[in-house]
């Protein structure tokens, strides 16, 4: 039996980040600085093709490398345009935690650090590339720090850290839209007033058609982290990479905060990672990307273009079980 899979238009591809906020203090508990406006960049008319990534050769199903030599990515296709840009990827997942959201500031969340994504974000979608994002919640409530806190339980502490990271999607979602950025909310477990549920066949086809989806409250179970809910979802949508926004630059070969002479590592396998115990990300999220041959860059979010350098496989931060590529799009031919 034959199988066909059609292929969307690149110009309505998008990718996944996180967000930022408006210029508005809120009362509560939460809350933000003004942060200052910007102007979108102008869309220019750039389309993607659907080059595969060289994504890292560590052990995967005999399926896996079956979807990988002869399958694009579910919704993704190259089409017959002769001059099109070749990005690295075209369709990532972006992982924002919590701490990153906070930034240095003393509330919750930093306005200016959700606005700076936001407008990176929109860089990158003008240019084509569907976009992901996994929020984490840790800035608000992380479950193994409350478990066991006068009687509460850690399932049930997991399930308040999973609501933390709505709280986010929901702030970052209200960011992205006020620059105009399309963008929609799809929750693990029902919050249907707040958010769609996460409905996979539903979340590609936002993303064919140029929003941008948050991904929020993880996996939707206790016991698991959002690293590991940015590898799930990841496979999941058939993204080609995870970027891992954070606060550092990458991955060092010791801690640069107590050696001046660390070294940041620009390539590493799945392997040095499990193995030597580099707190990129735990155990289950690594193992996810290893089993399912998805990249892993690492790369410091407060530096302003670094996302959108990330997507276009540029030299930023670490990167796990893939490649770099040197030059930032090719004209194909
Ligand atoms: N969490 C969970 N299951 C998941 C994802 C998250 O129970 O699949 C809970 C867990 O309590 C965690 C909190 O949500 O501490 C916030 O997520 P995480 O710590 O991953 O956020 P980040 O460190 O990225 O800010």
């Amino acid at each position: 039996m034959a199988i066909s899979i059609s292929c969307s238009p690149c110009s309505s591809v998008n990718t996944m980040l996180s967000l930022s906020s408006s210029s508005q203090c809120l009362p509560s508990k939460l809350f933000f600085k003004p942060c200052k406006s910007f102007m979108l960049n102008s869309r220019p008319g750039i389309v993607v093709n659907c080059a595969s990534s060289d994504m890292g050769s560590s052990s995967s199903s005999d399926y896996e490398s079956f979807r990988q030599a002869h399958l694009p990515s579910f919704g993704l296709s190259s089409n017959g345009d002769a001059r099109k840009p070749s990005y690295k990827w075209q369709r990532v997942l972006l992982k924002v935690s919590g701490e990153a959201l906070a930034g240095d500031n003393a509330q919750n969340i930093d306005p200016k650090v959700t606005m700076a994504i936001a407008r990176e974000v929109a860089s990158v979608t003008r240019l084509g590339v569907e976009v992901a994002i996994v929020v984490g919640g840790g800035n608000i409530f992380r479950g193994s720090t409350w478990a066991g806190c006068s009687g509460l339980d850690r399932s049930s502490a997991d399930y308040i850290g999973m609501m933390a990271t709505v709280m986010n999607a929901i702030f970052l979602q209200a960011t992205m839209e006020s620059i105009g950025i399309p963008t929609r909310v799809q929750t693990a477990f029902r919050m249907s007033e707040v958010a769609e549920p996460y409905i996979r066949r539903r979340a590609i086809r936002h993303l064919e058609k140029g929003r941008v989806v948050i991904f929020a409250a993880g996996t939707g179970n206790p016991f698991f982290t959002t690293d590991t809910a940015a590898a799930l979802r990841c496979a999941e949508i058939n993204a080609e990479v995870v970027l891992k926004a954070t606060n550092v630059n990458g991955v060092y070969d010791k801690d640069p905060r107590q050696n001046s002479d660390a070294r940041l590592l620009d390539t590493l396998s799945y392997q040095d990672v499990i193995t030597k115990e580099l707190s990129v990300m735990d155990l289950t999220a690594i193992t996810l990307c290893q089993e399912n041959n998805i990249p892993v860059v690492v790369f410091n979010l407060n530096e302003e273009g670094n996302i959108s350098r990330a997507i276009q496989g540029e030299r930023v931060g670490t990167i796990i079980g893939g490649q770099r590529r040197a030059a930032t799009a090719e004209l194909q031919q």
